[in-house]
């Protein structure tokens, strides 16, 4: 569904133009503590974005601010055009929050129906159950559930609703591999419906098998903003693994080596291109053996951003 009021925008890597939530200039202290200084941000509709960033980075505030749970002490926001707390704007939005608490008392079913009793459309009971991976836990109480069963109900619940817009806070926190890649073919699921979904995670891997874009926040600002690809290719490394007989030292003195760490038996070299050090690295130890060279990943990316952060500071 579209926004009610069409705000657009020309942010690279959006998958459609029109924003449904915004933040302007927004700060947000917790007494002395500066969780979020002055930032920026927007979702458009029927993208997936990841918000993703370190503990403490600011994204659950992030989270809370779009959902009206929290004031800004600078700053605007606006979800489908208008405060977030609106009634009208509660009803087209969903949410999965890290400390979800309902009553431990009622059944699975029982939480499903009451959550699906506030919003005028909600989607059949035997859909959510399905979607979540709940059917054989319907008359369970929440109580009783495993960790990862209270997850999979919290999820339940942020969906029930048929909300246009869902924020999921960390989601996958606590589950096995298989809930979680089953948790993931259902927001892909979502967002292949339509619906608009923002995603924190300190998975880097969840933001890039999920997300259309990723803003990468740390220390209370979003210090980059794009598409997996494009922030994998702000740094564009390569991870150079091999068994050799030269020292840490020497390797270091290579140019073009950003960093050498030691794993066991083999050394994994970091540098902007691989070719001209494999090339360095075999003329000096001609007894080389097990060589790999990878791209780096969004971990890599995602650190050498950070640690870059004094000088990306701010966003768009
Ligand atoms: P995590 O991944 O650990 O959940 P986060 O990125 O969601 O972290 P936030 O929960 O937004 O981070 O917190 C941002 C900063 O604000 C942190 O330094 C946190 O300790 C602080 N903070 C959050 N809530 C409060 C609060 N109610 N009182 C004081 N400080 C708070």
């Amino acid at each position: 569904m579209i926004a009610t009021l069409q705000e657009t925008s020309n942010m690279p890597g959006a998958s459609t133009q029109t924003v449904v939530a915004r933040l302007e200039g927004i700060s947000k202290n917790y007494g002395n503590v500066r969780a979020l200084r002055g930032i920026n941000f927007s979702v458009h509709a029927g993208e997936l974005v990841a918000l993703l960033g370190p503990n403490g980075a600011g994204k659950t505030t992030v989270v809370k601010l779009l959902l009206g749970l929290l004031q800004p002490d600078a700053g605007k926001v606006r979800v489908f055009g208008g405060d977030p707390v609106n009634p009208q704007t509660r009803v087209r939005t969903g949410a999965m929050l890290q400390v979800g608490r309902v009553p431990e008392t009622l059944r699975v079913r029982e939480h499903i129906d009451l959550f699906s009793s506030y919003y005028p459309k909600p989607l059949p009971l035997e859909e959510v159950l399905a979607a979540a991976g709940l059917e054989k836990l319907r008359d369970r109480k929440f109580g009783d559930l495993s960790g990862g069963q209270r997850q999979r109900t919290l999820f339940a619940l942020s969906i029930c609703g048929d909300p246009d817009l869902l924020f999921l806070d960390e989601p996958t926190v606590g589950l096995d591999v298989e809930a979680r890649r089953a948790l993931w073919e259902e927001i892909r699921r979502l967002v292949e419906r339509g619906k608009t979904v923002l995603l924190t995670t300190h998975y880097l891997e969840e933001a890039d098998a999920l997300a259309d874009r990723v803003a990468v926040i740390n220390q209370g600002g979003i210090i980059a903003e794009g598409t997996p690809t494009e922030i994998k290719s702000q740094t564009s490394g390569k991870r150079i693994r091999c068994i050799t007989s030269l020292s840490v030292a020497s390797l270091r003195q290579i140019a073009g080596v950003v960093e050498v760490k030691q794993d066991r038996e083999a050394v994994e070299i970091h540098a902007a291109e691989a070719e001209p050090i494999v090339r360095t690295l075999l003329a000096r130890d001609p007894r080389l053996s097990g060589l790999e060279v990878t791209s780096a990943g969004l971990e890599e990316a995602f650190l050498a951003l950070t640690q870059d952060n004094g000088q990306n500071q701010g966003n768009d």
